[in-house]
């Protein structure tokens, strides 16, 4: 195996510039759910709606395959590739869909993405992350890093000086220390796993530990 042909093992990304599209079809089969009021994503269809769950089905599993394209195979909030994340990606909405929540923002391109079930559904689950403006995506004020609005290198240090897979808050981020905080960025066994996974690579890459390093974080290794 050629080393470009081995993937990273995890990924911290900013999808700025880059969230999914839909055709005009589409659009208009998402109308055809509203009002969306929480249930629509999954399970019975509206009595009163002539959409077929299957195509609703079909609709969704696009999705995931258009998020696949622009964000690989990667955790959005933990990085880990979903080899290693102990479950297949889910699709995940930041603003969370449910009743209590925004539902009206469930296909809603800058707020889809996909994370690993224990980042979405153990740790983040239906935690209010935006400050309740369910009108006007954009105008909300998110409380961790969002994908889309946020270079996650201006709010964290990836990797940063010991080499040790370690993860930091920069610039005293506010959005960063919650990030860190609710997905457990910094806990001694994501950072173990993290500094595992570079070794690994390094093995199987034949690439050598500074340079896998630099590779995955984005950051010089710097030896202290
Ligand atoms: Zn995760």
């Amino acid at each position: 195996m050629s080393p470009t042909s081995i993937d990273l093992p995890f990924l911290f990304q900013s999808l700025m510039g880059k969230s999914i599209t839909f055709t005009p079809d589409e659009q208009s089969f998402i109308k055809g759910l509203e009002p969306l009021e929480g249930g629509e994503w999954e399970g019975k269809i509206k009595p009163s709606s002539t959409i077929r769950r299957t195509d609703r089905d079909a609709m969704v599993t696009a999705i995931k395959t258009k998020l696949l394209a622009i964000q690989g195979d990667y955790c959005i909030y933990c990085g880990l590739h979903e080899k290693y994340c102990g479950s297949k990606l889910q699709r995940e909405h930041i603003a969370h869909k449910g009743r209590d929540g925004y539902p009206t923002f469930m296909f809603e391109p800058f707020n889809l993405c996909l994370a690993c079930y224990r980042c979405n559904c153990e740790l983040k689950n239906d935690l209010d992350i935006a400050s309740g403006n369910k009108t006007t995506y954009n105008e909300n004020a998110f409380i961790i890093i969002h994908p889309y609005f946020d270079e996650i290198n201006n709010e964290l240090d990836i990797g940063v000086s010991t080499g040790q897979g370690i993860i930091k808050v920069k610039n005293k981020s506010i959005k960063g220390i919650k990030t860190i905080e609710l997905f457990e960025l910094d806990s001694v066994h994501k950072t173990l796993q993290r500094c595992g996974l570079i070794r690994a690579y390094e093995e199987k890459t034949g690439i050598k530990y500074e340079d896998a390093y630099h590779q995955i974080t984005g950051n010089k290794y710097v030896s202290k």
